[in-house]
């Protein structure tokens, strides 16, 4: 068995929200090239490997009915297990049968919504845009991936409501 790394919750949203296929697809950004993440340096982790590892966590955000499942799924996969380490605290290992990445960002995600429940993973509510969060806000009610999104959806209603509002009155004054 080999011992789980640690890696941030943020390096796994950037992960998905840079190299999921979907999030790129909804951005418009397919033929753009893909980021360095300097959080994933350390394991030496191809393109490819970081394409399908971020397909499979995006479902998980995605769905948070159906993210226990799949994380429980992708550790079967990945052989991951708790043992007891020398400090008789319970840490993670892996089987070796996936990458070490792999098993790092489930086990992460496994950790998280042990703690704070799958509701907290979230997909963004804005146009446009498929980018995943981790809603960490005291209510839990997180809706987009970033301050941007919010302010463009913001935006976007107003103009939509007010449209509403003078095609309204217009449609008064001929009437
Ligand atoms: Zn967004």
């Amino acid at each position: 068995m080999i011992p789980v790394d640690h890696i941030p919750l943020a390096a796994i949203v950037d992960l998905v929200n840079e190299y999921a296929d979907e999030t790129r697809r909804v951005a418009g950004e397919t033929g753009d090239p893909y980021p360095v993440v300097g959080a994933f340096e350390p394991f030496d982790a191809g393109r490819d490997e970081l394409v399908t590892l971020a397909n499979e966590l995006h479902g998980v955000f995605a769905d948070p009915v159906s993210a226990p499942d799949r994380l429980n799924r992708l550790a079967d996969g990945l052989g991951l297990e708790h043992r007891l380490g020398a400090d008789g605290r319970l840490v993670w290992m892996h089987s070796g049968g996936g990458s070490s990445l792999s098993a790092a960002a489930v086990a992460a995600l496994v950790d998280f919504v042990d703690e704070a429940g799958s509701a907290r993973l979230g997909i963004c509510d804005a146009d446009a845009c498929v980018d995943v969060f981790v809603d960490t806000s005291p209510a839990a009610n997180r809706a987009y991936c970033s301050p941007r999104c919010h302010s463009r959806t913001r935006v976007a209603r107003w103009r939509m409501a007010h449209r509403h509002e003078t095609s309204t009155n217009r449609d008064r004054k001929t009437s």
